[in-house]
């Protein structure tokens, strides 16, 4: 790969506003891209690795990344996470459609169009109501959700897509956009094509990880290149606003460890409900608005990777063994900053069919192995990297026979025991 043809870059300019006014927050080194992953056994060889570093916009509040990262270098291979494996994100798309039709009265003829639809998980709800259902998703997912007979256009989102789509069927009563939303390129652009495709009276809702969230259980591995900008209501608002776009309803919601459910509609559509207000309280309450919340979040980051680092040596002093459960995207900033390496894990679990198996995790030599080995080493300890599904992952690993204990990394790093272990 040609790395000076490639479009790599410091994002010195706010990516709602533009101004170039932008304090750093916290720099968590120099990490590597997730998806360039060499095989066990290869002899190491030069590593790409870029800046990670969290930056606020001082005019707009806007929290988003320093650096970023070309798309072809981020996702070489089109290896689809599909959303309708994580069981917590299938409730909360069922809780998405049940709570539209409840505030919005869905009927058959209205189409709903999910940006980013990966596998259909989020459309599935809403089709099983009776509405007309559209996904638009460039990668293999879609062919996921095609053969749960949902209709997908296969494409990224773009005005051109969204021009097309229109020409074809028409606006749409609701558009989704679920965990993508902070993550693509031009902002400005995807809101842009949303409101070419949004019916009049149209509501768009968007869910994406918190910022309230991420500074108060410290979930600093959820900072990461693919995820370019880390919303609060406060700088979401500022960004609609650029549009016309006006946002009538917020939720606070459990997935991806803390995230929030945005309605937004053209400017006078629909009253302004109180979650608004109450959400923008909580914020400024927070010092989320002003930044003061991020005078102690970098000391905090900082006393969780000491701890963390504190526990698992005590563990290795003892000659245990640490196996990681999942090698998720999000877990390189948490290895990669904590320095987790061979010597502190032993290996990490995938499941079997997984195209991270056999290779090493990015910047270090730990291996992916299957996780069938789990239950017949049976290691002492596992860590887990989807912590913040620790609960759904630990009850899964005793169902099927694991014996030993369970570390959560974050926010403050604790054995985790369900049930009594080494009965
Ligand atoms: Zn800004």
């Amino acid at each position: 790969m040609n790395l000076s043809s490639l479009d790599s870059k410091p994002l010195t300019q706010c990516q709602i506003c533009g101004c170039s006014h932008l304090d750093s927050i916290l720099f968590l080194g120099y990490v590597p891209p997730v998806n360039e992953m060499l095989t066990v056994g290869g002899v190491p060889n030069v590593e790409m690795r870029f800046p990670l570093e969290l930056m606020r916009c001082k005019q707009c509040t806007l929290v988003q990344i320093g650096y970023e990262v070309d798309p072809r270098i981020l996702f070489p291979h089109s290896y689809p996470y599909l959303s309708g494996t994580t069981k917590i994100l299938r409730e909360n798309f069922k809780n998405l459609a049940q709570e539209s039709n409840a505030l919005f009265h869905l009927s058959q003829s209205d189409l709903i169009i999910d940006i980013g639809a990966n596998d259909g998980t989020l459309l599935a709800p809403f089709r099983d109501l009776g509405a007309k259902v559209l996904g638009i998703e460039p990668s293999q997912a879609a062919d996921v959700a095609r053969t749960k007979g949902i209709e997908m256009v296969k494409d990224y989102f773009s005005q051109k897509t969204a021009q097309q789509v229109r020409a074809h069927y028409g606006s749409a009563k609701i558009i989704t956009a679920a965990n993508v939303f902070a993550h693509i390129k031009n902002v400005h652009e995807i809101i842009e094509g949303i409101l070419h495709l949004l019916s009049s009276d149209g509501v768009f809702i968007s869910e994406s990880h918190y910022l309230l969230d991420l500074v108060q259980t410290l979930q600093y591995d959820t900072i990461y290149h693919e995820h370019l900008r880390y919303y609060a209501l406060g700088s979401l608002m500022k960004l609609f606003e650029q549009h016309g776009l006006e946002i009538f309803r917020v939720k606070r919601i459990a997935t991806h460890g803390g995230s929030i459910r945005v309605y937004a509609a053209r400017k006078g559509q629909f009253p302004i409900h109180t979650s608004v207000t109450q959400s923008l309280k909580e914020e400024d309450e927070a010092g989320l608005t002003d930044g003061a919340c991020f005078r102690t979040f970098r000391q905090r980051v900082i006393q969780s990777k000491l701890d963390l680092i504190s526990l698992i040596t005590d563990i290795k002093a003892q000659g245990r063994r640490i196996y990681g459960i999942g090698a998720p995207s999000r877990a390189s900033t948490l290895i990669n900053y904590v320095g987790l390496d061979d010597g502190l894990i032993d290996a990490v679990m995938e499941v079997a069919g997984s195209h991270k198996l056999n290779k090493y995790i990015p910047g270090t030599r730990v291996p992916v192995l299957d996780e069938q080995k789990l239950y017949q080493d049976q290691p002492e300890y596992v860590l887990f990297y989807s912590w913040h599904i620790a609960e759904e992952l630990a009850a899964n690993l005793r169902k099927k026979g694991y014996l030993g204990e369970c570390i959560v990394p974050l926010p403050s790093p604790r054995i985790f025991s369900t049930e009594p272990v080494y009965v």
